[in-house]
């Protein structure tokens, strides 16, 4: 970070607690290409800046930081957790102090907002107590009308997590595991109900009475407990339904030197994607359970192919016709989004669609469409070339 004029900041510091925030996750907007040298840009899994969306969709970027690095927690993955050996030295903030850099940082136009998380510190409800400070800090005092995420820290009380709801934008909670087991082998001294489910009930509870705008949202770590994809699933769904939240965040494991899973291989990239993509397919495409699940294998395991294509093979008998396709059947095929579906439908009421090059006007993929469409009864390529 470059100097902040008027303030006398601590560069290790602001280091070290940025780096800590490397797994918590509030957009998903990297790629996954691989991209020459450490030190790229739009990198979520590096602390410090970060992307997010606000209430309204806007894309705003986000001071992304921990309170303080200290933690009694024995998360096996966690450089931050008190068995790892990379967490030599704690820091932590006062909220005068994040509150002054967040400010900052605001000014000299290098963020919009702020992504708070942290370690539990000495005891959870002092830090949870010490982050709302610094938010309460920054909204009263210095008047700051930006976007703040805050994290609920596990087993936080239910003052504290309407007092977060009431200042914050978004709130979360980490699940990290989809299970209670799960989560044993991952952190072994957190509890799946008491620390996280019964913390995400509070904030469903409270959402009745208090304005959330950007809502609750929710990661879970792929790959460290030997868990499937269906598991995964299973987990998303019930956030979804039971929960009401707004998004939940994957993240592949990657080891990290000194921590209790450092020698644990880290886990392919392509299962995040692919992860993101069902819960795409039910978040935005609207498509059931039961469909989704025919993308997994007999283990419980999305292969490494479009998920989409998978359930289009199994849903249309034949090709449909995009001039007679209710919006349902046509956003169900791969190649149209719910955009190009409703392009379709506006253009269909004007004249009639007579050749695949109407649809790739509309934005229609049709390399990927032309299987499972025909028009005048005639379908323009097969699906062979997708199915082995
Ligand atoms: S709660 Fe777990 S993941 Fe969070 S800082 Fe502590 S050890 Fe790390």
């Amino acid at each position: 970070m470059g100097p902040l004029p008027g303030l006398k900041i601590d560069p290790a510091k602001v280091d070290a607690l940025g780096r800590g925030t490397k797994y918590d996750l509030c957009s998903s907007t990297s790629t996954k290409r691989k991209v020459e040298g450490s030190h790229g840009i739009g990198d979520v899994l590096r602390g410090g800046l970060c992307h997010s969306f606000t209430g309204n969709g806007r894309c705003v970027s986000l001071f992304k930081t921990l309170y303080t690095n200290a933690c009694p927690l024995d998360c096996r993955y966690c450089t931050n957790s008190r068995n790892s050996r990379g967490s030599a030295r704690t820091f932590s903030y006062s909220p005068e102090e994040l509150a002054r850099i967040t400010v900052g940082l605001y000014r000299s136009n290098r963020i919009e907002g702020l992504f708070l998380s942290s370690g539990i510190g000495r005891d959870e409800n002092e830090t949870m107590e010490e982050m709302i400070e610094t938010v309460r800090l920054l909204r009263g005092i210095h008047r700051f009308r930006g976007y703040v995420h805050l994290k609920i820290l596990p087993g936080s009380s239910k003052e504290h997590v309407r007092e977060a709801m009431e200042l914050a934008d978004r709130v979360s909670v980490n699940l990290e595991a989809p299970s209670k087991s799960r989560l044993a082998d991952l952190c072994p001294s957190k509890d799946y109900e008491r620390d996280i489910l019964a913390r995400q009930r509070y904030v469903k509870e409270l959402s009745g009475r208090v304005d959330l705008p950007a809502g609750q949202t929710t990661q879970m770590v792929v790959g460290a407990a030997e868990e499937s994809d269906r598991e995964i699933f299973d987990r998303l769904f019930f956030e979804y339904e039971t929960m009401n939240l707004r998004r939940v965040y994957f993240s592949a494991f990657r080891p990290v030197a000194g921590t209790t899973f450092e020698g644990k291989e880290k886990e392919q990239s392509w299962r995040e994607h692919r992860l993101y993509q069902v819960d795409w397919l039910h978040r935005v495409y609207g498509l059931k359970r039961e469909e989704i699940l025919v993308a997994f294998d007999d283990d419980g395991f999305l292969r490494n192919g479009d998920p989409k294509m998978a359930i289009a093979v199994n849903f249309f008998d034949s090709p449909i016709d995009p001039n007679s396709a209710s919006f349902s059947e046509l956003i169900r095929v791969p190649g149209i989004g719910p955009k190009s579906a409703r392009r379709i439908s506006l253009l269909r009421k004007e004249k009639r669609i007579e050749r695949m090059r109407d649809l790739a006007a509309l934005g229609v993929v049709v390399r990927r469409a032309g299987p499972f469409l025909k028009i005048d009864g005639k379908c323009s390529t097969t699906l062979d070339r997708w199915i082995r």
